[in-house]
C-alpha cells in the first residue's frame, strides 16, 4: 500500500508538496497533467500509460498511486497560502532563539525558485518570511532585535557568497578573499556561540525587508547555472539564505544574555538523476556531488523524522550542506520540506521519485 497517513505526532519535520501549473509550452504540446491534489493533503499520481482514462466513475484506477503529506498544494494555490501554511509559524520560533530550516526540493523546472524567491508581483517564501519577521519584531516591544542575512550557494561541495562574490564571474570565480580556500570557496567553521558559520561570508544588516527581494534576485542571477541536455538553464547549486536574529531585553543591563536564532531558507539544486540528462565528464562529477548533498540531506531528515531513531546519532559530516545545517535540523529545531512537482506526464519518473523522497522524511 503506497498511501500513508499524515504524521500524527508532534513531528518537528513538516512536509508539504506543491504542484505547479502546466506551462504554456506544455499546454501547447497537449501534454497531460498526471497529478491531482485531494483535500489539501493527498497527491494522486497516474501512471501515464493509463492517464487518459483515469478520472471519473468507472475509471481504471489500478495504476494510481497516492501519497499524503502535512499539506498538498494544487496548481491554483497562491504564494501567500503556501507561505501561511509553511514558514509563517517558524518566525516566532526563531524569535525565541530556535534554529529553523525550510527547503524546496524537486527536479529542475518544478517551481523551487518560484516558491522560494518568487517575483516582484508574486513574492515567494523568502521575502514573505522576512516581512513577517519584521512584523513580529515590531509587535515585541520588550525586546530589541538585530537582523542580518547571508546568501550563499553550495556548488560542487564548495561554498560561494551570492551577496558579495569576490570572483569576477560570481559563484565559481577564483576568489581569495577572507576565509576563501584554494578553490575560491569559503570554509565552514564552528563557533561555540554562533554555531556553524561560513568564514568570511558577507552578512548584510537588514532594517526593513523591502530591499531584500532585489538582493535575492541579484544573488540568484549569480547562481551557477549551466545548460544541460535535460534543461536549458538547469540549476546545479543549492542556494541558502540564512537570517540571523539577535535579541535582547530592551530594558536589561549588559549582563542580560543574548538570544540567537537562525532561520535557513534553501532553494536546493535540481534533484533529477544524471542518467536521464546524458551528461558526461565534468557535468557528471558535478551531478554526483549534488546528489551526494541531497542524499546526505535525505539521510539526516530521515533519521530525524523517524521517531524510533530520534535522539540517535545523525551524520551531518557527509556534505557541506548538512554540515552547515547541523544545528538547524536536529534537536529543538523545526524543519519544513517543500517538495515541488511538475504536473506533466513527461515528468512522471521525476515526480514519482520526488514523492518517494518526500515520503521518506515523514
Ligand atoms: P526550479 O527552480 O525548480 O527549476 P522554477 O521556479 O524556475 O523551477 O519554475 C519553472 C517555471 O515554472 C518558471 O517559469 C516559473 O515561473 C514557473 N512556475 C513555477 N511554479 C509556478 C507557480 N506555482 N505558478 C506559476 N508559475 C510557476
Ligand atoms: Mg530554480
Amino acid at each position: 500500500r503506497e498511501a500513508l497517513a499524515a504524521d500524527e505526532g508532534a513531528s518537528s519535520i513538516k512536509v508539504a508538496v506543491r504542484v505547479r501549473p502546466l506551462s504554456a509550452r506544455e499546454k501547447a504540446a497537449s501534454i497531460a497533467s498526471v497529478i491531482r491534489v485531494i483535500e489539501g493533503q493527498t497527491v494522486v499520481v497516474l501512471d501515464p500509460a493509463d492517464g487518459a482514462i483515469a478520472y471519473g466513475p468507472g475509471a481504471n484506477r489500478t495504476r494510481e498511486k497516492q501519497y499524503s503529506f502535512d499539506h498538498a498544494f494544487d496548481d491554483s494555490t497562491s504564494q501567500e497560502e503556501v507561505f501561511n501554511l509553511t514558514t509563517r509559524d517558524l518566525v516566532d520560533y526563531v524569535l525565541r532563539g530556535l534554529n529553523c530550516t525550510a527547503f524546496a526540493y524537486g527536479p529542475t523546472g518544478s517551481g523551487k525558485t518560484h516558491t522560494m524567491t518568487g517575483t516582484a508581483d508574486e513574492p515567494g517564501v523568502m521575502p514573505r518570511t522576512l516581512e513577517r519577521l519584521f512584523e513580529r519584531m515590531r509587535a515585541q516591544t520588550a525586546n530589541t532585535f538585530r537582523v542580518r542575512i547571508s546568501y550563499i550557494e553550495v556548488y560542487n561541495e564548495c561554498v560561494y557568497d551570492l551577496l558579495r562574490p569576490s570572483g569576477a564571474a560570481g559563484g565559481g570565480g577564483a576568489a581569495h578573499g577572507n576565509g576563501a580556500n584554494a578553490f575560491g570557496g569559503l570554509d565552514l567553521r564552528e563557533d561555540p556561540v554562533k554555531g556553524m558559520f561560513v568564514a568570511g561570508v558577507h552578512e548584510e544588516e537588514v532594517t526593513e525587508p523591502s530591499a531584500v527581494l532585489a538582493q535575492l534576485e541579484r544573488g540568484n542571477a549569480r547562481r551557477t547555472t549551466e545548460a544541460t541536455r535535460a534543461n536549458a538553464t538547469s540549476s546545479r547549486s543549492h542556494a541558502v539564505l540564512q537570517i540571523l536574529i539577535e535579541s535582547r531585553e530592551a530594558l536589561a543591563n549588559v549582563q542580560t544574555s543574548l538570544e540567537l536564532g537562525k532561520l535557513s531558507l534553501i532553494d536546493l539544486a535540481g534533484s533529477e538523476r544524471m542518467g536521464k540528462t546524458n551528461n558526461a565528464g565534468a557535468r557528471l562529477r558535478e551531478g554526483n556531488k549534488i546528489n551526494q548533498s541531497l542524499l546526505a540531506l535525505a539521510n539526516c531528515i530521515n533519521a530525524l523524522g523517524d521517531k524510533a531513531k530520534r535522539g540517535q546519532f545523525v551524520n551531518y559530516r557527509d556534505s557541506k550542506l548538512t554540515r552547515l545545517l547541523k544545528e538547524s535540523l536536529g534537536g529543538n529545531s523545526k524543519t519544513v520540506m517543500l517538495c515541488c512537482l511538475a504536473p506533466s506526464a513527461d515528468a512522471f519518473e521525476e515526480t514519482t521519485s520526488t514523492l518517494k523522497y518526500a515520503h521518506r522524511a515523514k
